[in-house]
């Protein structure tokens, strides 16, 4: 991804950050951090913020507990506020002032967690990348076997859910359904109940930010540039605050979205409709005309005439619908335009 303020400006944007900054708060010493990443490999959480400004205390106050805990790697937060309306950004800010290893990128206007995922992954410099979400329902603690499997040769680790009780029956069911439907169609298999909290090495990141698509289906994309990949499991626990941003109507979009951008199934299907109903109504032409020879003309068949008219018509119409939906992604990607728009970096210490 190309960032998209050009670099000589973010250049001079950070730089007089870090100059207000240090004129505010004193230097973050820098000297003793640099050593310190040398030495030890760096891993980077990345995180987005939607209206979270209820919960990013409680993140950090939860993720700081753990990341003390641990001593062979060392840490960078980058935290995404992806066009939130309430206080998020400012209690970022604060967050990152009190602890130099915060980075926060404010996004234009709010872009969807999976573009502001892509923000983040841009920015993180870790020789390790593990993207989470704000809300705790990932449980940090198991960030620590994910980074020891790291250690012992994986390149990704994926956080798997045993179970989802905390999750409404109709979200359950509709998952299940759409993880049933997708891994039969696509020739890319999305690994079940596992979502985007997971540990990738450089390598894989790297590998991921050459997927130029547009409409940015992270789970596909996960899951399609493959790796040597290990499992560890968890209980995915409630919200504890703040309300989950995905309603209905969004799960929907999403599936469509994961349907459309990886497997072309839903078009080829028509061919073969199309082919079954001409096969269909072929035989039932001969069935007609070698009736008529026999029995001469009967009375003409209004009420089946109207079924068959109505049924092809909506038929066509559905696989046009189906046509119009791969025909405007198409247009979106044509446009080329950069998948999210970066505000302002803040507390970054160098560029890249
Ligand atoms: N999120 C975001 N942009 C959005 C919607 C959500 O960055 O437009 C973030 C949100 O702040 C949270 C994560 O994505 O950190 C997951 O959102 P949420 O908990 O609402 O989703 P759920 O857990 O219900 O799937
Ligand atoms: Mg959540």
């Amino acid at each position: 991804m190309t960032p998209c303020k050009p670099t000589g400006e973010r250049h001079a944007i950070a730089k007089s950050v870090r100059y207000h900054l240090a004129e505010l708060w004193g230097p973050t010493e820098p000297t003793e951090r640099v050593s310190d990443m040398k030495v030890k490999p760096v891993v980077s959480l990345v995180v987005p913020f939607y209206n979270e400004g209820t919960t990013v205390e409680a993140f950090f106050e939860t993720i700081n507990r753990t990341l003390s805990t641990i001593d062979a790697v060392a840490f960078e937060i980058v935290s995404i506020d992806d066009g939130s309306m309430d206080d998020t950004l400012a209690r970022l800010l604060a967050a990152s002032r009190a602890d130099p290893r915060v980075k926060v990128l404010e996004l234009s206007r709010n872009f969807g967690k999976e573009a502001a995922l892509t923000a983040g992954l841009d920015a993180a410099r870790g020789d390790a990348v593990i993207p989470m979400d704000a809300d705790l329902q990932d449980p940090p603690e198991l960030i620590v076997q994910m980074i020891e499997k790291w250690r012992d040769g994986a390149d990704v680790v994926l956080a798997r859910r045993i179970d989802r009780h905390t999750d409404s029956m109709a979200k359950r069911g509709t998952a299940n359904l759409f993880y049933r439907i997708h891994n039969r169609v696509s020739h890319v298999e999305i690994p079940r109940n596992v979502g985007d909290f997971r540990l990738m090495n450089r390598a894989s990141v790297d590998a991921l930010k050459r997927l130029p698509e547009r409409q940015r289906f992270m789970k596909g994309m996960f899951a399609w540039i493959g790796f040597r990949t290990e499992v560890v499991e968890y209980e995915r626990p409630a919200r504890t605050t703040g309300s989950s941003k995905f309603t209905g109507w969004k799960l929907w979009n999403f599936a469509l979205e994961g349907f459309t951008s990886f497997s072309s199934a839903p078009l080829r299907i028509w061919s073969y409709v199309g082919s079954f109903g001409t096969l269909l109504t072929l035989t039932y032409l001969v069935f007609i005309v070698i009736r008529t020879l026999i029995y001469g003309i009967d009375v003409p068949g209004y009420a089946s005439l109207l079924v068959s008219v109505l049924f092809f018509g909506s038929l066509q119409l559905l696989s046009i619908g189906i046509l119009g939906e791969y025909v405007g992604r198409i247009y979106m990607e044509s446009k080329q335009r950069p998948v999210y728009v970066v505000r302002q970096v803040y507390g970054d210490s160098h560029e890249p």
